[in-house]
C-alpha cells in the first residue's frame, strides 16, 4: 500500500488549489481524480486574473503544473471508498491500488447522476437509493440492482452481496467496462449483468417491478444508482461525516465533523463557483497543515 500524508479527492479547482498549498509547506501530497467538469472548453469568463476569459480545460491545466511544480504526486485515480484505519488515518481504495493517508481533504465536486427514467423521483427514497453504504441494510435477503457501468457500479454490486444474495447490475443499454478481474469477481458472487434499459418503474407506494427496454418485466425491491463516480457523500457515510443532504458539513476553516477530513468546494455547497472553490481549497489545506504538525507533536510527545 503506498502512504502518503495528506490524501485530496478531486482534480478541481478546490483539489488543485488544496494541493498548491500543502505541497509547497513541504508536505507529502497525493491528489487522486480525473477529467474535471470545469475541464471542458467552456469559457471562464469571471475568474480573477484572466480578463480575456480561458478554458476551464486550460485552467486545470495550470493548476495541474503549479501543483506538479510544488511535488504534488498527481494521479488519474478513481477513489471507490474511504475507510478509518487503525493508525488513526485512512485507507482509501482507488480503481488501481490502495493509499494510506494522515490527513484527507474532500475537493469531489458534485456528481450526482441520475438516470433517464421517465417516474424516477415517485420512487426517490421508496425503493431508489444512491448510496449503498447508507441503505444497502434496508434491503436484507430482498432483490437489488445497481444501475451503472464500470468499477464504481461493480464495487457496489459487491459491496450489496453483505445484504442479499439477489443483485444485478443493469448498463442501462452501455458497455460494461470492467476489468478481467472485476468481471472474475462478479462471476464468483453471482452477479449477473443485464445490458438492457430500465425505462419505467412500478409498485404501489414502494418499488416493485422495473420495466425494461426490451419489455420485460422484473420483480426488484431497491435499485442503486451506480452511475458517474463515488460522490463525497458516499464517503461521508463510511467515515461518519455529517452531511445537507448531497452537500458535506464544513465549518469556517473547511473541517469536518471528522478530525482529519477536510472538505472544498462545490462539495460543500456554498456558492458553486470556481473563485470559491480556490478559496476553500486554500483554507481546507492551511487547516490540514495545522492538524497534522499537532498529530504530529502529540506523536512526539507520547
Ligand atoms: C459547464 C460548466 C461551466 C461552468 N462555468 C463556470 C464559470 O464560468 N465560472 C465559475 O466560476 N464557475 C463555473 N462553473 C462551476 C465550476 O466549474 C465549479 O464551481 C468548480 O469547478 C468547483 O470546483 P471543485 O474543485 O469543487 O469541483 P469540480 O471542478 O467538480 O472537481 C471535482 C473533481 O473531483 C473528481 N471526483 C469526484 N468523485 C471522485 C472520485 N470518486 N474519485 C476521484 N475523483 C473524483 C471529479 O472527477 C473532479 O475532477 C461551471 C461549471 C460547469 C459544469
Amino acid at each position: 500500500m503506498d502512504t502518503t500524508d495528506i490524501a485530496i479527492i478531486g482534480q478541481g479547482p478546490a483539489g488543485l488549489s488544496a494541493a498548491i498549498y500543502t505541497a509547497r509547506a513541504g508536505i507529502k501530497t497525493t491528489v487522486l481524480g480525473c477529467d474535471p467538469k470545469v475541464a471542458g472548453n467552456y469559457d471562464i469568463d469571471n475568474y480573477f486574473g484572466f480578463p480575456d476569459s480561458i478554458t476551464g480545460k486550460e485552467l486545470i491545466e495550470l493548476g495541474c503544473s503549479h501543483a506538479a511544480k510544488f511535488g504534488a504526486d498527481l494521479r488519474c485515480e478513481k477513489v471507490l471508498g474511504i475507510y478509518h484505519n487503525d493508525q488513526g488515518g485512512f485507507d482509501i481504495k482507488t480503481d488501481k491500488k490502495k493509499v494510506s493517508s494522515k490527513a484527507i481533504i474532500l475537493a469531489t465536486g458534485v456528481s450526482r447522476v441520475r438516470p433517464g427514467i421517465k417516474n424516477i423521483s415517485e420512487y426517490e427514497g421508496r425503493g431508489i437509493s444512491y448510496c449503498v453504504s447508507c441503505d444497502g441494510f434496508f434491503f436484507k435477503g430482498k432483490k437489488v440492482f445497481v444501475l451503472g457501468e464500470g468499477i464504481f457500479a461493480a464495487n457496489q454490486a459487491l459491496e450489496l452481496k453483505n445484504y442479499t444474495s439477489d443483485v444485478k447490475i443493469c448498463t442501462q443499454g452501455k458497455k460494461e467496462k470492467i476489468t478481467e478481474s472485476y468481471a472474475e469477481l462478479l462471476k464468483n458472487e453471482h452477479i449477473e449483468i443485464l445490458s438492457q434499459k430500465v425505462v419505467e418503474l412500478k409498485g404501489d407506494n414502494f418499488l416493485q417491478q422495473a420495466v425494461l427496454s426490451d419489455g420485460n418485466v422484473m420483480d426488484v425491491d431497491g435499485i442503486f444508482i451506480a452511475m458517474g463516480e463515488a460522490s463525497s457523500t458516499d464517503f461521508a457515510y463510511a467515515l461518519g461525516i455529517t452531511t445537507r443532504g448531497v452537500f458535506i458539513e464544513a465549518d469556517y476553516d473547511q473541517k469536518t465533523n471528522i478530525p482529519g477530513v477536510f472538505a472544498a468546494g462545490d462539495c460543500v455547497g456554498r456558492f458553486l463557483q470556481i473563485s470559491v472553490a480556490v478559496g476553500e481549497g486554500a483554507i481546507a489545506a492551511h487547516s490540514a497543515i495545522a492538524y497534522l504538525k499537532e498529530k504530529k507533536a502529540a506523536e512526539n510527545q507520547g
